[in-house]
């Protein structure tokens, strides 16, 4: 029933909730961990589909029984398809001109990348995740309507401190192939921001095959630039433009409505060098993110680098759940300006964008202080 089930799309905000199944890595798998009387006695359960239970009897501390609804909960036993099919309706806005932007929020561990990515290459095991069955979903529902001419350019970024690092500027940089090369980096200060590069791709094939190429080169650049990919945020973008026929006016009426009339960011991609495409216009974007693990809460006991990468983690977390509530809120001022992760989302957070907002929590019961953290979030920002 659920496989099928249509969801409505009420307000801008969704934020659904995934329990991971146990894997054989966690130590309650093997019911280790409820023989042993020291662990935390806590409990994650998906009561409904809408609501999750988490039970943490603490020895000396008040227990704690929190219930937390979403517009969706998924059990341990749900599918990446299931997933999907809530994801869908999301599609079909992009399409209808509505930006959109899907996040995964959760500590290192607990099903993000598997979530937003699933396996990308045959080598990997596992069950497609959001980003190719949404590239399929994409490219099916633009040939279903040809009459529009929409193209799509896809750009993927990795926001690490305060930098952006342009995964696709690999052909760009031919600095970056040699190992002993800087990074292609972004500098981001203050006042600018480069945009990065857009690659056009015409089938989910070539979308799917970019994003595991810059994968690819992500795992590389996390040798030379930070130890895990789980310390930066990942954002895949996919731009939606109506190109007008050649000759003709602008097709206004095809234009999305928040974004309607703005010429395209970002440099000539290399289908088009030269001068910048101001006869395109932005019909609607879509941004796919895995953000890094919000494990980081404490800094104690972190030095050097691992320090700042912690405090910066943890601000633009910070600084995400400030824009979120302040979305839910309806305030006047959104303060997307306070960190690089909200300014780099600011055109598909708010205005009648759509947000979906996945937060991955894991059922153990050594975990269950941090599912109580991630599920706040979750809270604060419907
Ligand atoms: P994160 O991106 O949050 O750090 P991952 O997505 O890498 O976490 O997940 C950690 C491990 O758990 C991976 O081995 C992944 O395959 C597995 N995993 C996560 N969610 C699921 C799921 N729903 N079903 C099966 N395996 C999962």
């Amino acid at each position: 029933v659920l496989h099928n089930r249509l969801v409505e799309l009420k307000g801008n905000v969704r934020v659904h909730c995934r329990i991971r199944p146990l894997l054989p890595s966690d130590e309650e798998f093997d019911g280790q961990a409820s023989r042993d009387s020291s662990a935390p006695a806590g409990e994650v359960h998906a009561v409904d589909d809408e609501t999750v239970l988490v039970r943490w009897d603490r020895p000396a501390h008040r227990s704690i029984h929190k219930t937390y609804s979403f517009e969706r909960v998924y059990g341990p036993a749900e599918s990446q398809q299931v997933v999907f099919a809530d994801v869908c309706p999301l599609l079909t806005s992009l399409l209808d001109g509505y930006s959109v932007c899907i996040l995964a929020y959760g500590q290192t561990g607990y099903g993000k990348s598997y979530t937003v990515l699933g396996p990308l290459s045959k080598d990997e095991r596992g069950d497609l995740g959001i980003v190719p069955r949404a590239a399929g979903e994409l490219f099916r529902l633009i040939s279903e309507n040809p009459s529009r001419s929409l193209k799509v350019d896809v750009s993927i970024v990795e926001v690490y401190n305060n930098d952006i690092l342009d995964l696709l500027a690999k052909e760009r940089h031919p600095a970056v192939s040699g190992p002993q090369r800087e990074a292609p980096m972004t500098k981001a200060t203050k006042r600018e921001v480069l945009p990065p590069t857009r690659e056009p791709v015409r089938s989910a094939e070539d979308f799917v095959a970019l994003a595991a190429g810059s994968l690819q080169f992500r795992a590389w650049l996390a040798t030379r630039v930070h130890a895990r990919s789980s310390r930066s945020h990942l954002i895949i973008t996919a731009t939606l433009t109506a190109a007008p026929a050649s000759g003709s006016p602008t097709d206004g009426q095809s234009l999305g409505p928040r974004l309607q009339g703005r010429p395209v960011g970002g440099r000539a991609s290399p289908g088009s060098p030269g001068a910048p495409r101001v006869e395109e216009q932005v019909h609607a974007k879509l941004q796919l993110v895995d953000l890094a693990g919000s494990e980081c809460a404490g800094v104690s006991g972190v030095t050097g680098a691992a320090l700042r990468e912690t405090s910066f983690i943890n601000r633009s977390l910070a600084a995400l759940a400030d824009v979120l509530g302040a979305l839910a809120e309806h305030r006047d001022h959104i303060p997307y300006r306070n960190s690089q992760l909200t300014r780099f989302l600011q055109d598909v957070l708010g205005g009648d964008a759509k947000l979906l907002v996945i937060l991955c929590v894991s059922p153990c019961r050594k975990h269950v202080a941090e599912t109580l953290r991630c599920l706040g979030f979750g809270a604060q920002a419907r």
